[in-house]
């Protein structure tokens, strides 16, 4: 299908592209990879007056770690993150749900800024970035803000960003010593959308876990901390048993959408199967990281 007739802009500083944003408002589309923006208008579902094509903004482009964090520019591309050994070595939980995006076509053009500026709850970075409690740095007129994951994504493709703000980066905190991480999903052929996916990281500490994260993709508007099964994992030495209660109550509450892909029961069951298999890899990792002093 052809897209629409749609006025086009091409900043190349992050200060244009605020400016051209503050002008249009609502009206204007941020156009990234166009993995995701692209199909919205030949379809007519996004209707824009304005594309604000941001790939010539070279700020926006480059991974680098410090501080105990590892920021990400907006603009880099899924798979130059995915190739990126800083990444892999200091945030492997991301590094192990890039190559889980679509497919290498796809990861060639998309970007880090622009899966997690869609929000798509079955996504994989936004997983990971709520695991995480990854920090999103948006720019607009009156300067820079910093909002926290847990108060980014806001319902289904909507985010707390506003009109007139681009996300420039986003910054991931680097694994601490005796981290293992996992992402696991299900969907119906490699490279779809995960039906429900989870992201999972253990810290363990002389044995016992001192640090534990769970989220979910699929399983509602937005990506979703399992805060109960966390609670019960702190403090304790992994396990079956414990695995076992700790998807019980990471699904226990949990109310997901059905669809032609599966049922609400369906996508619990799949949960629970996931937070068993994500919490073993991440413990095995965890226990193989701790002995080897990383
Ligand atoms: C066949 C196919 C399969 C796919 N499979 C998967 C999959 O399995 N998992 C997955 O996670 N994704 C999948 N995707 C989507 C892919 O990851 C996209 O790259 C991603 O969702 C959007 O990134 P983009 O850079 O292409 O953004 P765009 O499509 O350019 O933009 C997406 C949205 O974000 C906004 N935006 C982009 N950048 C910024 C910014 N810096 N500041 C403010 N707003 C911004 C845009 O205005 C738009 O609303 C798939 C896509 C296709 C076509």
């Amino acid at each position: 299908m052809k897209l629409p007739p749609v006025e086009y802009e091409a900043p190349t500083t992050v200060a244009e592209a605020v400016g051209l944003l503050a002008e249009h408002l609502d009206e204007a589309s941020v156009l990234a990879g166009g993995q995701s923006l692209i199909p919205l208008l030949a379809m007519r579902l996004a209707r824009p007056a304005v594309l604000i094509d941001i790939n010539g903004i070279d700020e926006l482009h480059g991974v680098s770690a410090a501080d105990g964090w590892m920021t990400v520019g907006a603009m880099t591309r899924e798979y130059v993150a995915e190739e990126s050994g800083a990444i892999g070595d200091a945030v492997p939980l991301l590094a192990a749900a890039l190559p889980l995006i679509g497919h290498e076509a796809i990861r060639s053009r998309g970007t880090i800024g622009g899966s997690l500026a869609h929000a798509d709850p079955a996504a994989e970075l936004p997983t990971v970035a709520r695991a995480l409690d990854a920090e999103f740095v948006v720019r607009g007129p009156s300067g820079e803000r910093v909002v926290p994951a847990a108060e980014w994504f806001e319902g289904y493709l909507t985010t707390s960003r506003r009109p007139d703000e681009l996300l420039t980066e986003v910054r991931f905190p680097t694994a601490g010593p005796g981290t293992g991480t996992s992402f696991q999903e299900v969907a119906r052929r490699h490279g779809d959308f995960a039906i429900v996916g989870l992201a999972a990281s253990l810290t363990l500490s002389q044995g016992a876990i001192s640090d534990a994260r769970l989220a979910f993709a699929g399983m509602s508007d937005v990506p979703v901390r399992a805060a109960d099964a966390e609670d019960l994992l702190i403090g304790e030495t992994p396990s079956a048993e414990l695995f076992e209660e700790a998807a019980r109550r990471a699904t226990g509450d949990l109310d997901p959408p059905a669809d032609l892909h599966g049922s609400s029961d369906y996508r619990k069951k799949v949960a629970a199967a996931l937070v068993r298999r994500g919490l073993r890899e991440a413990a095995d990792c965890a226990n193989y990281r701790a002995n080897e002093g990383q």
